[in-house]
């Protein structure tokens, strides 16, 4: 099966022009990366900010993704999807469940993704630390379809040979593949496919910077079902140690 994982550079804050200009030469330089983890969305319209469904409080984005027929399809090109989950009062708001409201990930259509980065709800969500994505690398993790659709619950895992089970997954950020589960593979919604995983931090380049509130070590995993009509449904949960 392949997976995709991305290349990332640290993003700038939007609320910095001063730096993005020092940065990029001004508003002339090249265009930003709008597929990101962390930091504010790009073209989204403030009307669909999301809202925590516990706390009422606006949340923070944790993934901005754009559609692609391998990497992530979403049945359409230029649909956009976006995850985020409350950052207000980190481990009050049960973000981790993907039933709470307490995050939220949907698929917007091209059409209503305009350009800039979006305003903040006059809350301030806490914004993550932003990384912006140059590119994806493909790899395979050498397992077969069939092999891959028994990592969605924990009896089929528990039937596969020992040296699938064990050897080494991807625990980082990636597109594809199949999940590297820290809990219960049964947490996964039946019926739904698997879009990829999250990590709560950036691997750049250079270093590996802590990004996302996923508790201790923990992954955010995203499942797509898809409708008859209009953009997929998709669910965000995460697991730690
Ligand atoms: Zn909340």
């Amino acid at each position: 099966m392949l997976f995709y994982t991305p290349v990332l550079r640290p993003g700038v804050r939007a609320s910095s022009p001063e730096l993005l200009a020092r940065l990029f030469g001004g508003t002339t330089g090249e265009a930003e990366p709008v597929e990101r983890f962390g930091g504010v969305p790009h073209g989204l319209a403030t009307q669909h900010w999301p809202y925590c469904g516990e706390c009422g409080r606006s949340l923070s984005l944790i993934a901005q993704l754009t559609h692609h027929a391998d990497r992530l399809p979403l049945g359409r090109e230029g649909r956009m999807l976006f995850a985020f989950q409350c950052n207000h009062e980190p481990g009050t708001c049960e973000t981790w469940d993907q039933d709470s409201g307490a995050n939220a990930a949907f698929v917007v259509e091209p059409e209503a993704i305009g350009s800039g980065d979006t305003p903040a709800p006059a809350d301030a969500p806490p914004s993550d630390p932003a990384a912006l994505v140059t590119g994806w690398t493909r790899e395979d993790d050498g397992l077969t379809a069939e092999q891959a659709a028994a990592f969605f619950s924990d009896e089929t895992i528990a039937a596969l040979g020992e040296d699938l089970i064990d050897e080494e997954r991807h625990g980082g950020t990636h597109l594809g593949g199949i999940p590297c589960w820290i809990q219960s593979a049964d947490e996964a919604p039946r019926g739904w496919r698997f879009l990829g995983q999250i990590a709560d931090a950036h691997e750049f380049e250079e270093e590996v910077v802590p990004a996302h509130n996923f508790g201790d070590m923990g992954i955010a995993y995203l499942f797509a079902q898809d409708q008859e009509a209009g953009v997929p449904k998709v669910k965000m949960f995460w697991q730690c140690g």
